[in-house]
């Protein structure tokens, strides 16, 4: 379709707002309008993380030189015809507005050939004035130079993050980006360093699995209209922020709280409460069933039927997550690791890798904006068993030291306990059937007043829980009764913590979302600890237990409870593998 400025009654119903915010807004409609373009090859160069410049280089369709000066009019598109086209769009542009409003505040220059014509067209603008439009040598394609971003508006200038957090934060986008083109080559340089070189791959899934390092389990499935396909990281690979959980809806970038909620549920009981959880989700449904027209810069959408959504989502999601009952094979670690909190809980693997050890291919070219663990997970064959494997010893009074064909198994024997006695607790908890064990002498804990309150407040729901006590002054708690699995010497600290649960848990609603934590904090003190000796008969016992559990190669934190050396990964430790 050929550029041309949209009908009043069509840009009345555009979702109106500021386009340009930063240089990584103008990166994100920049690289859009390439991919809109049919390119299979994007080059971004910064310099000064975009603010002295931002350059993206396509071999898109091009412009001719009409298309090309139309192109940055106000509301001048060739993606978009009469105001019904809005509920079915495909492309990632439509409202004829990214070009402009970034001449306006800009030093640009637009280069571009089509494919019939003989040379480029060169149109050199400045705040939004043409100075220029001259015939240059040039590819087909489309090249477009933003300098000097907000040289006239310095108000916005001064709002500017630094160099260093608007490059991560282009690199981060593009790297996400891309994962819904696969197809598409993508190249980021910024002030002479190549920070990406995305090589083309030929599925979503590929590509994913060179931007997400470390253990990820890929699912894909159909409910109703809609179907998702994505990868899940292991829950020890959770993260702080939300961003870390790529959102892709019929292609399209997004934030979608919804979504994100839907794949926390479905990551159940392996994530801590504000953890995130890496991979990326692609949603497709029928361009009707989604309004992408809502948002300035189009990084939100809404849904038609979205409980339908959250529900296939967070399906698929589930039974990615389960899978994670593997056991996690150690591997060794990339050479330009850096060694940071989450790396270092596996520093035994880097130790023990050999120099020599060459990371893979697709992996050297560009890295995660946040080092991952590598983590690989066995294939899921058949289920893992526990009972299969053979005890060799205690390491450390915490390690149970395994082997079952030609495998190594390292059990961490609390998160192990930890883990079973969580989905103990958490059945026995919504089941209500907690079985409670009446204690001889009561046992009493001295509070604070506020303390006693607290976890008078709380009583009845502990009851349900198989805890009974009351008070017996305004200081002192009297337990009389716990939960037969439940440690007594782990008691007081457990009332110590009631007492610090400032949250009212008596409505159904806060008692579902309270009682994950507190099963984890129950099945943390009722497990055994580090700095026991294990008897051979009570680790099988141990074994056999969590073979009835689910998710049991993770604790309820999401550390793994199990990791697995092969054969091979042992020889090279020796130096026989060569
Ligand atoms: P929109 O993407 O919403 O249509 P833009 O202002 O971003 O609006 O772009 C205006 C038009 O310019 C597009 O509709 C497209 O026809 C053309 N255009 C922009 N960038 C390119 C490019 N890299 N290659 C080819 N055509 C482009
Ligand atoms: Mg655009």
């Amino acid at each position: 379709m050929r550029v041309h400025v949209l009908a009043d009654d069509v840009i009345n119903k555009i979702s109106a707002g500021e386009v340009v915010e930063r240089p990584a807004s103008v990166v994100r409609e920049l690289v859009d309008n390439s991919l809109d373009a049919g390119a299979t090859d994007i080059t971004v160069l910064l310099e000064d993380g975009g603010q002295r410049l931002i350059r993206v280089t396509d071999d898109g369709s091009g412009m001719d030189r009409d298309d090309a000066l139309l192109a940055l009019e106000r509301h001048a598109t060739s993606k978009l015809t009469v105001s019904d086209d809005l509920h079915s769009i495909s492309t990632l542009g439509f409202r004829g507005e990214a070009l402009p409003s970034i001449a306006a505040v800009s030093k640009m220059v637009l280069r571009t050939r089509c494919a019939g014509s003989a040379a480029a067209q060169e149109i050199i603008i400045e705040g939004g004035k043409i100075h220029r439009v001259q015939e240059t040598a040039a590819p087909v394609g489309t090249t477009i130079e933003v300098r000097q971003l907000f040289f006239n508006t310095p108000a916005r200038r001064k709002f500017l993050k630094s160099p260093r957090s608007e490059e991560l934060k282009i690199k981060a986008w593009i790297l996400h980006a891309s994962i819904a083109r696969p197809q598409v080559r993508f190249r980021l340089f910024s002030d002479n360093r190549e920070l990406l070189n995305i090589p083309r791959h030929s599925s979503e899934l590929e590509r994913a699995s060179a931007v997400f390092r470390g253990t990820t389990i890929p699912f894909e499935g159909t409910s109703d209209a809609v179907s998702v396909l994505g990868v899940v990281g292991h829950p020890s690979l959770a993260q702080m922020e939300s961003g870390a959980f790529v959102i892709l809806v019929n292609g399209r970038l997004v934030s979608d709280r919804m979504i994100l909620r839907a794949v926390k549920e479905g990551f159940d009981s392996t994530l801590k409460d504000r953890e995130f959880p890496i991979g990326f989700i692609s949603v497709r449904l029928s361009a009707g069933d989604v309004d992408v027209n809502v948002h300035p810069q189009k990084s939100e959408v809404r849904f038609r039927h979205s409980q339908e959504i959250f529900e296939a989502v967070k399906k698929h999601v589930a039974s990615a997550v389960q899978e994670f009952c593997f056991p996690m094979r150690a591997m060794p670690a990339m050479p330009h690791q850096t060694s940071t909190a989450h790396a270092a809980r596996f520093e035994f693997a880097s130790t023990f890798s050999a120099p020599s050890q060459r990371p893979e291919r697709h992996l050297e070219s560009y890295d995660h904006p946040e080092p991952i663990r590598q983590l690989a997970s066995e294939p899921p064959l058949e289920k893992f068993k526990f009972s299969e494997l053979r005890y060799l010893g205690q390491l450390m009074e915490c390690y149970l030291l395994t082997e079952l064909n030609e495998q190594f198994y390292v059990v961490d024997m609390h998160a192990a306990h930890e883990r079973y006695n969580f989905n103990l607790m958490r059945r026995a908890f919504h089941e209500r059937s907690v079985p409670s064990q009446q204690l001889l002498v009561p046992l009493t804990v001295e509070l604070s007043e506020e303390g006693l309150e607290r976890c008078m407040r709380q009583s009845h729901t502990f009851e349900t829980l198989g805890f009974h006590w009351d008070s017996l002054g305004p200081t002192t708690l009297a337990v009389r009764a716990l939960p037969s699995y439940f440690p007594e010497s782990r008691l007081i600290q457990v009332v110590k913590e009631v007492a610090a649960i400032a949250e009212d848990l008596s409505t159904q609603s806060a008692f579902d979302e309270q009682i994950d934590k507190i099963a984890a904090r129950l099945a943390c003190h009722a497990s055994i600890r580090s700095g026991k000796r294990m008897e051979a008969a009570e680790v099988y016992a141990l074994f056999a237990a969590l073979d009835s559990t689910e998710f049991s190669a993770a604790c309820p934190h999401g550390r793994p409870v199990i990791i697995s050396f092969t054969k091979s990964d042992i020889e090279s430790w020796f130096g026989r593998d060569n």
